[in-house]
């Protein structure tokens, strides 16, 4: 079992597939992003090795996320992979939707349980300025495809941005009166690449949900007032879905925090939004047994950081979002 030194049990592995991605986020990567060459990368042998090593020591939940995990090439036979080695019970993805039309149900078929799909308005021109270069209608194909194909419940995940979709909000909420959806609204982060972005221009779950509330009713809380992951959900009058909130930056989580990220170079990040990383690819790829590897990540789980140091003005600089994996 992978525990830290504050006695939290680590079963929850977030891989990032690619740093590499089809949209250029105006809050995750500078327009000009350069990407890391593909032999930088996990090559799909040693990422579903890492996945074997992991659900060894515990790690019994995986989701899939990038850059876009979607442009991945293999990604459905890694998802095969990965949801087929014993123990693993769990195999989700963060996409931004865009290629879900094509591949939702040749991954649901490879074993993906579930998708969160990233939208952030339902205006396309608002969509474009936010991607930069993203059409809303593939998006929202892939969402009717993710559907279809039973990787439900579908969860939304909006980020929102002052000046640019802090209005969409309500129409995003209003989804969840027709779609038994979890529209989730998550709190800007700071990280390299748009930093000045991330730190400007936040608009808290607070402000959000008063936005809400003033145009569609007050709301109720859901799930017994417990998280559901790192979302605190509400469900408005009549609603068919849950809205949820992820205020990571002003109610951070971390006290429950179940999580450990690897990078798509193969670098074991203990924490979203702090430094400090361990690496395994290097030690693979000079012949590291695998008991070696087992105990690298076990004493890299024990360092795990208790939580971020936001307010304490510490932004993670070593990383743009793409390469961690939200
Ligand atoms: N490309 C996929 C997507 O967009 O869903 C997966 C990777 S993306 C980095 C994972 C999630 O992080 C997305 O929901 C995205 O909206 C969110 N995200 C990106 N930059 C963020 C930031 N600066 N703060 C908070 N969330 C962010
Ligand atoms: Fe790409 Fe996702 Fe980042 Fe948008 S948030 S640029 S879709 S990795």
């Amino acid at each position: 079992m992978a525990i830290d030194r504050f006695g939290r049990i680590i079963h929850y592995l977030r891989i990032s597939l690619t740093d590499h991605c089809n949209l250029r986020c105006i809050y995750c990567m500078p327009e000009d992003q350069t990407f890391r060459p593909n032999a930088d990368l996990m090559q799909d042998d040693e990422i579903l090795l890492l996945a074997k090593l992991f659900a060894s020591l515990g790690f019994d939940k995986i989701r899939l996320t990038g850059g876009e995990p979607t442009v991945r090439a293999h990604v459905v036979d890694i998802v095969r992979g990965i949801a087929s080695t014993p123990g693993i019970r769990n195999v989700s993805m963060t996409t931004n939707g865009l290629l879900l039309s094509r591949l939702a149900g040749q991954l649901a078929e490879a074993g993906l349980k579930r998708v969160n799909i990233s939208l952030d308005t339902l205006n396309p021109d608002k969509f474009k300025r936010l991607t930069r270069w993203g059409k809303l209608e593939d998006v929202w194909n892939g969402i009717m495809a993710a559907e279809q194909a039973g990787l439900t419940p579908i969860k939304i995940n909006a980020v929102v941005v002052k000046g640019y979709n802090e209005s969409d909000v309500v129409d995003l909420a209003r989804l969840t009166l027709n779609h038994p959806w979890q529209v989730r609204f998550i709190e800007m982060m700071p990280f390299a690449g748009a930093t000045d972005i991330q730190t400007g221009q936040v608009i808290t779950a607070t402000e959000i949900l008063e936005r809400i509330e003033d145009s569609l009713g007050d709301m109720e809380v859901a799930n017994g007032g417990k998280l559901d992951g790192e979302a605190r959900l509400f469900r408005l009058p009549n609603g068919k879905g849950d809205v949820g909130f992820i205020s990571s930056v002003t109610a951070p989580f971390c006290a429950s925090c179940t999580r450990a990220r690897l990078t798509a170079d193969g670098r074991l990040r203990l924490c979203l939004l702090r430094e400090k990383e361990v690496d395994l690819l290097t030690p693979l790829r000079e012949g590291a047994t695998l008991d070696d590897l087992r105990q690298i990540i076990l004493d890299g789980v024990w360092e795990k950081p208790w939580g971020h140091g936001l307010a304490e003005g510490l932004i993670p600089l070593n990383r743009a979002m793409n390469e961690i994996g939200g």
